[in-house]
């Protein structure tokens, strides 16, 4: 008899489960972003105890066709993509079809959802990832997951979770840089009952820079807005009057999708050099908005890292622009002074 043996489909989303979802966090980030894949308008996120307890995420989207349910938990099942060609023309945040399979591996899920078209909607329970129960159901249009005990099956991971409150830091963060670039869609953040932060979803990224990093900002923002053949970059910084002691609210999107850059937060410490201290940090965001194929964005699963091919462009004309009107507002300034 073979040694080798081919896993079977439940072990095998245990195993790659850790790669999308290694903390509470990473299951808010992939359920915020398919209910903005879904068109939502509206998206409350609740958690309790850091999301180790429990999660829920509510839209009111598409919602997912009756047929559809169980095939949205299979690995690599995605309504977004249909080829590889595909991956070079990607507008939607998700395209791996991995979030669902992975988050049901690990936990305990309940989830809810009904299309416009349908009179009922559909209930499913996963168990570590095996369906426990399906049934119809009569719900509001969207859908409702709630994920509890995350990583209940997993105990190597479980021990790798951090306190309650480091984790609902991590939640807290992660929601803020999707519902801050999102400016129509209104979201609502709970953790432990209590309201974190509520954005109106009337399409300003500047209001909603002031619900979620905060009022003090009101009277510092300087907007940014710059056009690079077919490349526009849009955004905030915050003026020589303000600084922050982090350079936590440093924020980069490509496409409406936060992704890490090192680079770019070096772009920006250089533009307010000599004009903050060390230890000061700006607040400064940027979301560019670039044709998809100008971009690589399966670099990794976690989709937080990308290859943008006009990187040096991109990054020489922010840094320019910022240096400008720093310089335009010190002159202002001046100016006043002198009257
Ligand atoms: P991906 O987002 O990469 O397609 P997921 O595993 O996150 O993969 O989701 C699988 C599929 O389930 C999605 O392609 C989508 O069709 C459906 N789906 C998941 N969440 C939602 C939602 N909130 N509203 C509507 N459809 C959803
Ligand atoms: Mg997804």
């Amino acid at each position: 008899m073979s040694k080798i043996k081919i896993l079977d489909e439940t072990t095998i989303n245990k195993i790659s489960a850790g790669e999308v979802v290694d903390r509470p966090s990473s299951i808010v980030k992939e359920l915020i972003e398919n209910a903005i894949d879904a068109n939502s308008t509206q998206i409350t996120i609740e958690i309790k105890n850091g999301g180790i307890k429990y999660i829920r995420v509510t839209d009111n989207g598409d919602g997912i066709p009756p047929d559809d349910v169980e095939i949205a938990f299979y690995r690599h099942a995605t309504s977004k993509i249909q080829n590889y060609q595909d991956i070079n023309n990607i507008y939607t945040m998700g395209f791996r079809g991995e979030a669902l399979s992975s988050i049901a591996a690990i936990s305990k899920l309940n989830l809810y959802t009904k299309t416009q078209d349908d009179i009922l909607g559909t209930h499913v329970e996963y168990i570590g990832g095996k369906l426990i129960l399906k049934e119809n159901i009569g719900c509001p249009s969207g859908t409702t997951l709630i994920v509890e005990d995350v990583f209940y099956n997993t105990p190597a991971r479980y021990k790798f979770l951090k306190s309650e409150s480091v984790e609902t830091k991590h939640l807290i963060e992660v929601a803020s840089r999707e519902a801050l670039i999102n400016a129509n869609i209104s979201f609502e953040l709970i953790s432990n009952g209590k309201m974190i932060f509520k954005t109106s979803g009337k399409g300003s990224i500047e209001d909603n820079i002031y619900d979620i990093l905060g009022y003090q900002l009101k009277g510092h923002l300087i907007p940014i807005s710059i056009n690079k053949e077919d490349i526009l970059i849009k955004g905030f910084v915050s003026d020589l009057d303000f600084y922050e002691k982090n350079s936590g609210d440093i924020l980069f999107y490509v496409n409406n999708r936060y992704v890490f850059d090192n680079d770019y937060k070096k772009t920006i410490t250089e533009s307010y050099k000599s004009l903050l201290t060390r230890h000061q940090y700006p607040v400064a965001v940027f979301n560019v908005l670039l044709p998809a194929n100008r971009v690589d964005i399966n670099v990794h699963p976690s989709k937080l890292y990308v290859k943008l091919y006009d990187k040096d462009l991109i990054f020489n004309a922010i840094e320019q622009e910022i240096k400008k009107k720093l310089v335009k507002e010190r002159s202002k300034t001046i100016d006043i002074a002198i009257d």
